[in-house]
């Protein structure tokens, strides 16, 4: 018997069950791979980006994807479908994109990715992670003179809200980042947070597995949850494997199932705003390391994240509205291969590369849904982190904790530093 079931190994699901155990309960994870982060925690961009942390919906954002619509290898593409929850996301996302929420979803995600941040840093040190982590800041670099002339504007609000973001000229970028001189004539300028950081989630996910058994987690993989099932205010959930069914029942029910969330929560009448956002990344190997960057960048005409792990080059972006599907066409990942191999020509021979794709749990704020579900007595959720999953991930985890155990605070940590969880008043 446990006190506490957490669905999902994926980033979120890890961290919730490591806050969980350290705090006394008897904690078991479940999940339908044979290891943790194999689905949206798999390949990700790897960027911490606490000062990098602006939503999709933003004032801009509306007319620019307009501007998309029309172009093949377009970072962000909307298939229409006949789904209302589609629909239903994207009226609710362009809502998001006025000013003022924009502004408060803003203030909100830097809060909570920078206690995640804190928090990810006593972890990594506590229990010697190493997950191929860069301490080397993240460089946000303009090709576009529109769009840079702006830039100043937008690195002001975020220092307003506590995020050191310098802006630099072209000759600041290309010093801060020397293997950016291939396109060194592209480039209009840049913004520098020397705080944030990368690594790779899968990697650490897959330690965190070993530093959760030894508080004392047991990992139950290659089990699927199929259903959900009520009785009174609780539910039990329904798990197969390849030779058994069981219901499993416990005190308190954690769901970290990614975009699956919704899929699930569904089944019990409860609608949440998560959407699946597809992402695609490659992984590059670098064989010649002088030509690769060091410091994790973002490509902001071309939407795309670079990001060192190791002897390895991770490209990542893109954003596709197009239900639940994991396709690799090769029309997607070729604009990823493409960007890279112009800014880094010199890395390697660009043969042995990774394709991969992810779905974002996003929700139309890029807040998450962290807290108990409305109705239930033991079922809690800690789901649709969206862009910033990696970076929000481990302080999500502590802040469903403290919110289970001390129902009454919602978060005491966090709450204290002025971080509302308005999600969580707004749905549960
Ligand atoms: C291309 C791309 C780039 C990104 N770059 C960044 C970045 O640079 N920085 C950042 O902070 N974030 C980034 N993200 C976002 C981040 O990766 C996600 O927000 C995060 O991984 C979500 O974690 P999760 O645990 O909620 O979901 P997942 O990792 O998807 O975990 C959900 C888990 O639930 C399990 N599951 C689902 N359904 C079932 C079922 N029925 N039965 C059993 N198990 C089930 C799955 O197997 C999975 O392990 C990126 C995402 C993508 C796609």
């Amino acid at each position: 018997m446990y006190d506490a079931v957490v669905l999902g190994a994926g980033v979120i699901g890890i961290n919730t069950a490591y806050w969980l155990a350290k705090s006394g309960p008897k904690v078991a994870v479940i999940d339908r791979h044979s290891r943790p982060a194999e689905e949206a925690s798999f390949a990700n961009g790897g960027q911490i980006s606490v000062s990098h942390a602006e939503p999709w919906a933003n004032p801009q954002a509306p007319l620019q994807v307009l501007k998309w619509l029309w172009q093949e290898d377009a970072p962000l593409q909307f298939s229409p479908r006949f789904d209302m929850h589609q629909w239903s996301w994207l009226a609710k996302w362009l809502w998001q994109c006025l000013p003022h929420n924009c502004k408060r979803n803003m203030a909100e995600i830097i809060q909570l990715s920078a206690y995640s941040q804190r928090l990810l840093n006593e972890v990594s040190s506590e229990h010697k992670l190493n997950y191929q982590r860069q301490e080397k800041g993240i460089l946000h670099f303009y090709c576009d003179q529109d769009i840079w002339q702006k830039v100043p504007r937008t690195a002001r609000l975020m220092c307003d809200y506590g995020c050191q973001r310098q802006v630099l000229d072209k000759d600041q970028v290309l010093a801060t980042e020397p293997a950016l001189a291939p396109i060194a004539d592209q480039i209009c300028g840049g913004t520098y947070t020397e705080a944030d950081q990368s690594g790779n989630a899968h990697e650490y996910c897959q330690q965190m597995m070993e530093v959760c058994r030894n508080v004392g987690v047991d990992f139950h993989f290659n089990s699927h949850i199929t259903e959900v099932k009520t009785q009174h205010h609780d539910v039990r959930i329904v798990i197969r494997n390849d030779y058994t069914q069981e219901e499993l029942y416990a005190p308190r029910i954690v769901v970290c199932l990614g975009s699956w969330s919704a899929v699930l929560l569904r089944n019990l009448g409860i609608h949440t705003d998560i959407y699946p956002a597809k992402g695609y990344s490659l992984t590059i190997p670098v064989e010649n390391p002088d030509a690769a960057p060091n410091v994790s960048l973002t490509d902001d005409e071309h939407k795309l994240v670079f990001s060192r792990l190791g002897d390895y080059l991770r490209v990542a972006g893109t954003a596709e509205l197009s239900g639940y599907n994991d396709d690799i066409p090769p029309e997607r990942i070729w604009p990823l291969l493409e960007r890279a191999k112009t800014c880094f020509p010199d890395i390697g021979d660009f043969k042995e590369i990774s394709p991969w794709t992810g779905l974002r749990p996003a929700t139309p704020s890029n807040l998450p849904y962290i807290g108990k579900v409305r109705g239930f007595d033991n079922l809690w959720l800690n789901s649709g982190h969206g862009t910033l999953g990696w970076t929000m991930g481990c302080g999500s985890g502590k802040l469903l904790s403290d919110m289970i155990n001390n129902p009454q605070s919602r978060g005491t940590d966090l709450l204290h530093q002025g971080f509302s969880n308005a999600h969580s008043d707004l749905y549960f």
